[in-house]
């Protein structure tokens, strides 16, 4: 798949937008300058490269670094067939059926690692609220919540580099609580976990992990020093021993190379989570990548068309940052991906879940609730 032109990328998104964050701080789009990506270059394609190269994944075929870059580097004269393809592959995987799932930061802030992207960091200084790990009652609520937004997993996140023991407790305590009132799937976020600490999630009846590797380990050094990408290696290999599904995903445009991305891509191929989350930074202000606005509509779609390439069976989906960065291009997103978050991420606010169902609805595409889609969703 050789390119047979380079372009450069010229940007001119002038697209204002605001998410106003539910604990204080505001993320504003600066109008000057995001949109812009002008350090990649763009390859012009031959048509029908895409969808041969979607037959051959479907047949089997794991991608190479080769067309992971040439995925990303793609002009944006061939994002369409590019699209096409990965729809292709998402159809005959997950055919009109998407994943919703709700998030409950159980416990904010506070955290010892450096996590330069992270709003709860201990180097942080964005305005968010900071508490210990939620009470029963409000977990439970949260619960109820996904339950009666169609979701079919509620994922729990706890900051810190590693759950102590009273979080493990309360999880042992209100997880089965949670599955036999509701019957939702629980995925659990809780920094490092040993292998033993792995093995008491999944005898609760957590049904995945999530553990980002969030970017290459060639970047990793830049956006965190606490700790290394073996560390979360290792954590990713305990949730597999423990028998349990793993979600793991990165976050894109912290000033990785695309190749960065490439890379994360085909390191999670060899780990194949059941899910993979791809975030799109939020430059939150008080955050050492406040500045960061490295990202375009056409560059997030094509990393979504990669992750899709790279891990074809996969729960892909589109997490923190689709309606900032994606913005009018949100539905293509999900002809690619097949899973988003229905209301507020850790920090930041999500769009409403009307809009969301709404887009759904637009789509043709039907939430699913333990393998089956929702009885009476309208997709008429
Ligand atoms: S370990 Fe988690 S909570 Fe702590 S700074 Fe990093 S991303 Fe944020």
């Amino acid at each position: 798949m050789n390119p047979l032109n380079i372009n450069p990328l010229k940007t001119q998104d002038t697209h204002p937008m605001e998410i106003p964050n539910s604990q204080a701080c505001k993320v504003s789009v600066p109008i000057s300058e995001q949109g812009e990506h002008c350090l990649y270059a763009n390859f012009c394609l031959p048509a029908g490269l895409f969808w041969q190269l979607a037959d051959r994944v479907l047949q089997g075929h794991r991608l190479t670094s080769d067309e992971a870059a040439t995925i990303l580097h793609c002009a944006d004269e061939n994002l369409p067939e590019l699209v096409a393809a990965a729809h292709r592959i998402r159809h005959q995987f997950f055919g009109r059926r998407v994943q919703l799932n709700v998030l409950i930061n159980a416990k904010s802030g506070y955290c010892p690692e450096d996590c330069s992207y992270c709003s709860q960091s201990r180097i942080s200084r964005a305005e968010i609220n900071k508490y210990d790990l939620l009470d029963d009652e409000h977990i439970l609520a949260g619960a109820e919540l996904a339950h009666d937004r169609q979701a079919k997993t509620y994922c729990i996140v706890l900051s810190g580099r590693k759950p102590r023991e009273r979080d493990l407790k309360a999880l042992e305590r209100i997880v089965p609580e949670i599955r036999q009132r509701w019957g939702l799937q629980i995925c659990i976020s809780a920094g490092f976990l040993s292998p033993s600490e792995a093995k008491r999630l999944k005898d609760c009846g957590v049904n995945r992990v999530n553990h980002n590797l969030n970017t290459s380990e060639r970047f990793y050094p830049q956006i965190c020093t606490t700790h290394l990408y073996e560390d979360r290696l290792a954590t990713l290999r305990a949730v597999r021993e423990a028998g349990l599904e793993l979600c793991s995903g990165g976050i894109i445009g912290m000033g990785e190379s695309p190749e960065d991305v490439a890379t994360l891509a085909l390191t999670l191929a060899e780990f194949q989570p059941e899910a993979v989350p791809i975030n799109f930074l939020i430059p939150i202000p008080g955050t050492p990548l406040e500045a960061d606005w490295n990202l375009n509509p056409r560059y997030c779609l094509k990393v979504l068309c990669l992750f899709r390439f790279a891990l074809p069976r996969t729960e892909l989906r589109i997490a923190a940052g689709r309606e900032l960065h994606l913005r009018s291009l949100q539905p293509l997103g999900l002809w690619v991906a097949n899973s988003i978050f229905v209301g507020d991420y850790l920090t930041t606010k999500g769009q409403a879940p009307e809009a969301d169902y709404q887009m759904l609805q637009d789509l043709g595409l039907e939430p699913e609730i333990d393998g089956s889609t929702v009885p009476g969703h309208d997709t008429a």
